[in-house]
Parts: C-alpha cells; sequence; structure tokens
C-alpha cells in the first residue's frame, strides 16, 4: 500500500467528508490489527487511508453503530468507504508492521512497547497517572485502560524504546517518535524521565521526537528537555473554556489557561514557533468563541492549537458522551486555520508529532484550501483557495 503520510489533495469536499466520518465512526467488519481501545491519545482508533489521506476514525465505540459510513470491498473488489450504498472514497489499511513480531531479549514484545501510528512511532513511557480514579482524572483519558487490558507495560525503559525506534524505521518507514506520559506530583510531572526515554530513541533512530508533558512548575525543565535532542513538545490545555476545564480536567484548570500560556512562552522561546502544539478538544461543552480566541492568541506567540473532535474513549468518564457534529468542528476549524495558516504555521512546520501527523484531525486538509493566504517563503505546494470566510 501506499506509504502513510498527508500529501496534497485536491479534492475540497474531503475535508468536510473526513471530519463527518471522524464524528460519527467507521463500521468495519473485523475491528482488529488497525484498531487500538485505550490510551492517553486517539485511542480507539481505526488507522486507515481515504482517497490517500491518512487518518484515524472511531470504530468500537457504541455509537459507531449508527454510522452511515462503511468500509467494505466495491464491486471490483476493492477497499472503499461507503455512506449507505453510495461509494464515497478508495480507502487502504495499513499492514500490521513488522517490528510487531520482535521482543527484547528478555521477552518484551515491541509492541508493548510502542505502537507504529500510521508512519509515527508512539509510546506512553509511564502508563499510569497520579489522578487516575481520583477525583481529578481527566474525563476524556484512557491512559491506564490498555494497562487494565494487557496491551502494554506501566512503564518503558530507555533502552528499550531505543531497539524498538530502529527497528520501526529500519523495518517499517517510521518518520518520528511521539511520546507521552502520565503525570507526576513531581515538580517536572514526568517531563525529564520523558526526556531521558525520547534521548535514547533518538540517538540510536536519528528520529525527531515530540515530548508530551504537563506544564512543570519550574519551567527550567522545558529548557532542560530540549537539550537532550527532542524536537517538539505538546502541552495540552485540552480546552480554552475555564469553566469545561474545570468541569473535564481538574489539575489543568488548577494549572490555569494562564499557566498554559506561560509554558508555551518559554517552549516557543527554546523550540521555536511552531514547534510547540497544544490539543484542542471539541465536544466537551466548550464556548465556541472563547475556543476561537484562545486559539488565535496561541498562534500569535507560535502554538499550532491541534483542534481534534471529541472522541470518546470506551471505559474513560466521557464514554457515554458522542463526538461533536462535523458542522461544528469544521466551523472551528474555518475560524482558526486561516489565522494559523496566514501567521506561517502549519502542519507543515512542525517537526514531529500529533501535529505533525495530523491523522486524528481534519485541520491539515482545511490548511490546504487557505494555503494561498502563507507567506511565499514556506515551500508549500500552492491549490485553488475555496472559500476564507
Ligand atoms: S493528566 Fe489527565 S490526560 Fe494526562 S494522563 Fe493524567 S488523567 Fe490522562
Amino acid at each position: 500500500m501506499a506509504q502513510p503520510g498527508n500529501s496534497p489533495v485536491l479534492r475540497p469536499e474531503l475535508g468536510p467528508l473526513i471530519a463527518d466520518i471522524q464524528s460519527r465512526g467507521l463500521r468495519i467488519e473485523r475491528v482488529g490489527e488497525t484498531t487500538r481501545v485505550g490510551g492517553a491519545g486517539p485511542s480507539d482508533a481505526g488507522m486507515i487511508s481515504i482517497d490517500g489521506v491518512f487518518i484515524t476514525a472511531p470504530v468500537g465505540a457504541d455509537f459507531v453503530a449508527d454510522s452511515p459510513y462503511f468500509l467494505r470491498e466495491d464491486s471490483f473488489g476493492e477497499l472503499a468507504v461507503f455512506k449507505g450504498d453510495e461509494r464515497m472514497a478508495p480507502a487502504e489499511i495499513a499492514d500490521r508492521p513488522k517490528f510487531y513480531e520482535l521482543s527484547t531479549a528478555d521477552g518484551i514484545p515491541y509492541w508493548k512497547i510502542a505502537l507504529l501510528h500510521l508512519d509515527s512511532l508512539a509510546s506512553t513511557v509511564v502508563q499510569t497517572c497520579a489522578y487516575w480514579d481520583t477525583d481529578d482524572q481527566c474525563k476524556f483519558c484512557g491512559i491506564e485502560l490498555s494497562l487494565e487490558s494487557g496491551n502494554t507495560i506501566p512503564a518503558k525503559r530507555p533502552e528499550h524504546l531505543a531497539e524498538v525506534a530502529v527497528a520501526a524505521k529500519e523495518l517499517d518507514g517510521a518518520v518520528d517518535i511521539t511520546l507521552t506520559t502520565g503525570s507526576t506530583y513531581g515538580p517536572d510531572r514526568g517531563a525529564l524521565y520523558l526526556g531521558r526515554c525520547a534521548q535514547a530513541m533518538h540517538d540510536a533512530s536519528g528520529l525527531p521526537v515530540e515530548a508530551q508533558f504537563e506544564p512543570p512548575d519550574d519551567l527550567d525543565v522545558i529548557n532542560q528537555v530540549h537539550d537532550m535532542g527532542i524536537s517538539a513538545v505538546g502541552i495540552h490545555v485540552e480546552s480554552f473554556d475555564p469553566v469545561t476545564l474545570a468541569d473535564i480536567a481538574p489539575p489543568k484548570a488548577r494549572t490555569g489557561i494562564e499557566g498554559y500560556f506561560g509554558a508555551w512562552e518559554r517552549a516557543v522561546e527554546v523550540f521555536g514557533e511552531g514547534q510547540v502544539s497544544t490539543y484542542v478538544i471539541l465536544g466537551m461543552g466548550e464556548d465556541p468563541d472563547l475556543t476561537v480566541e484562545g486559539c488565535k492568541r496561541a498562534i500569535d506567540m507560535g502554538v499550532y492549537p491541534f483542534i481534534v473532535p471529541l472522541r470518546p474513549v470506551p471505559g474513560s468518564l466521557l464514554e457515554n458522551l458522542l463526538p461533536p457534529d462535523a458542522d461544528y468542528t469544521e466551523s472551528i476549524y474555518r475560524r482558526v486555520v486561516p489565522y494559523l495558516v496566514e501567521r506561517g504555521i502549519g502542519s507543515w512546520t512542525v517537526s514531529a508529532g500529533c501535529a505533525r501527523c495530523q491523522a486524528c484531525s481534519g485541520m491539515s486538509l482545511f490548511e490546504q484550501e487557505y494555503i494561498e493566504l502563507a507567506p511565499a517563503s514556506d515551500n508549500r505546494t500552492r491549490i485553488p483557495v475555496r472559500s476564507v470566510s
């Protein structure tokens, strides 16, 4: 099959189609090797290519049973996405990565140490969180669910991660590494152990690494992480609406939205504009105007707001919520993306991680619609602008 990686797309209807599939889910007959359950990131994710664009979409949650989208073979025996009886687009499923067949010398399967998310090698280096099973647990999160399922181990060792990174690059063409961690009560919030893991992987494989962690008490930790050879950081506020944040992620609310802006300011100083990102999850009751305003303020300082629709993780505290309508998600994309592109920031400026991969969001497809707004020096392929309103 084609190599993962979101290349320029000329079909303007593809962005709204993918936004709708990511909202309503994709019904497939076999939920298995192309999916994952639990985790701190895009969990319950089917990983597929739709018309050459690699995405993740919900496949296992209960609400997916009501989705009009199916993945099945067409009359030529080719895999395609259908809406009811209408064939919408050709599709491909990623092969099982070859490195999943390997194990460490002490018998840990490589797939329990890191997973290939399309073309990005991803791992949660510490699969426990200080807030889990307390009143502080983030309601959207599924970090310990994968641990309970036996699909991973509690903590990964730097030397194991390094050998997996080399194998994923050589056998399966991984192009970067995305590392996250559960939070700790320590002043660094787990960032320094994450940095040691990232350094070992980068030194062994040469791949760029994005490290994701909570704002540390001492912002100098961000400089230390940078000095470990990390290319990009994700410091995730999740919502710019303080009321929503207090409801869905109490520890993040205690850090406060201003606390995130402070951490981003330091991170942009050391990593550079476009190398710092934050998840912004839609569909948790947030005020859309506050959301757009927060995204624009982040963009002004050089932060990429990686906007994704809520993907309720089965087993998480939000498992009974539905993802937001695609129309709502698209309306936020269309208010934020032109501002982002005009500022010269886009998925193409991010060297590693979720905002580089883009498979969990429709943002990069909308970036392509507005690319004429970008400064001329960004070396991007120009395609026609459909609308900037
Ligand atoms: S801080 Fe919140 S989102 Fe992060 S791992 Fe802990 S519970 Fe999950």
